[in-house]
């Protein structure tokens, strides 16, 4: 379906067209017509599916500029995404009256009033400053609100937000539309929509829908040792237009930062220790291209659109299959290519069919390819090991099963030079 398909004011279809927007994404042409019809809606969405514009067109198109007041309230888990979001509703409602604002901590308190005072349509913000406006300043009026959006609600439940977001919801006593966005559905979300939600729409989407099929995965069997060389190597050697080199800890981030700054001329890094200005001009930085590489930590893998993302590495490999999803999702996003590298180290090979498994991943390996099963086999041993020890009991039968011969740790050698010639291959 197209936007010149949909009965949009010319203004907003001129915007949605200079965006570069013609066809809606599958989130769009799902819900887009329910909000509109004033419907709730429960969307099971990540970023990258086009949810952003899902939400800010219907809005920007049913707010009344000239009524002065507070008609949508977005509320996002962190500063980053209520910028982002704000800067997409920014691009819908260029041509319009109507005035979008973003409101979060870290800001001063009092240009954020004014603002308020000025009037402002569609207001995004984060939970704990919005409370601190209803509660503390009690200097914002949202008996206006016509619609309430509810982003990464997950998220915000994993930030320990969900009271916060819970209190916000209570206030909104009269006749209003919720819409509900989160990427999984906890007990204590599905409780929220039941008390909050009236007879929703529900949305979700299929695995390819939310996956983009143009992101390769790519792996590289490396020792803990040599991953920076090889690192260095891959940075050389590939065709990077952006990439984000993932870390687990700020302290990774800040070695491997002084190791390839002097190397490479334009690149960054991020992590949550940063001051919120600090984050916010690397961000800002980043996503206007002026910089190509930023090493990062988890804090840049969730909700941000960064749209040239050519390349994601997981120098880390990522704790668990969700935190892969969300940092990979940062390329490869609106059907346009992505690579993700991972590194991968003995460690963590007992976990990956299971993330080949679970993503539907067909890997495509840089050097000696490890044998999973042999892996696996050899963990469980290592496990049964330690279980026996705890319990002083003789070893279960798997335990005394000797090496196959198929053991990387004893078998091939993996290539300590950082042979990155591809090789897609069925792991056994
Ligand atoms: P989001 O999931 O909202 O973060 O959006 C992901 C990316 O898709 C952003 O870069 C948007 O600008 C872009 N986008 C959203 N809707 C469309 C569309 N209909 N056509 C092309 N790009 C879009």
């Amino acid at each position: 379906m197209k936007f010149s398909e949909l009965d949009l004011k010319p203004e907003i279809l001129k915007a949605v067209t200079n965006m570069g927007y013609e066809d809606l994404t599958p989130i769009q042409e799902k819900t887009l017509s329910h909000v509109l019809n004033n419907r709730d809606l429960l969307a099971r969405a990540e970023t990258g599916s086009g949810k952003t514009a899902a939400c800010g067109i219907p809005l920007v198109q049913m707010i009344d500029p000239s009524i002065n007041a507070i008609q949508a309230l977005i509320l996002v888990p962190t500063r980053e995404l209520a910028l982002q979001y704000v800067g997409e509703i920014d691009k819908i409602s260029r041509f319009t009256d109507v005035a979008p604002f973003a409101m979060f901590g870290g800001f001063s308190v009092d240009i954020q009033k004014a603002k308020l005072r000025d009037g402002v349509h569609i207001l995004v913000a984060t939970p704990g400053r919005l409370i601190d406006f209803l509660y503390r300043i009690r200097s914002i009026d949202l008996s206006g609100v016509r619609t309430l959006v509810v982003d990464e609600a997950d998220e915000m439940l994993k930030m320990g937000f969900i009271e916060d977001i819970d209190f916000i919801m209570s206030c909104l006593i009269h006749e209003h539309q919720t819409l509900f966005f989160a990427a999984t559905m906890p007990e204590e979300i599905d409780r929220l929509i039941k008390t909050y939600l009236k007879e929703p729409v529900r949305v979700e989407l299929n695995k390819e829908q939310v996956s983009p099929q143009s992101l390769a995965h790519h792996f590289q069997y490396t020792g803990r040792g040599d991953r920076l060389n090889i690192l260095i190597t891959y940075l050389k050697k590939e065709e990077i237009s952006q990439g984000i080199i993932f870390c687990n800890s700020r302290h990774h981030a800040e070695k491997l930062i002084r190791e390839l700054e002097g190397r490479f001329k334009s690149i960054g890094y991020i992590h949550g220790g940063l001051d919120q200005p600090r984050r916010t001009s690397i961000f800002e930085r980043f996503r206007r291209n002026k910089i190509s590489l930023m090493v990062a930590t988890d804090v840049a893998g969730r909700g941000l659109d960064f749209s040239h993302v050519s390349h994601v590495i997981n120098y880390d490999y990522p704790s668990g299959l969700e935190r892969y999803t969300n940092r990979t999702g940062r390329t490869g996003r609106m059907g346009r290519a992505g690579t993700a590298m991972t590194f991968v180290t003995d460690r963590e090979l007992k976990g990956l069919q299971s993330l080949f498994n679970t993503n539907r991943i067909d890997p495509v390996w840089h050097g000696t390819i490890p044998s999973l099963q042999a892996f696996s086999k050899q963990n469980r041993r290592r496990d049964d090991k330690k279980y026996a020890k705890k319990r002083a009991r003789p070893a279960p039968q798997s335990r005394r099963l000797s090496n196959n011969g198929n053991d990387p740790a004893k078998g091939e050698r993996w290539n300590r030079q950082g042979d990155l010639g591809e090789t897609r291959a069925p792991i056994s």
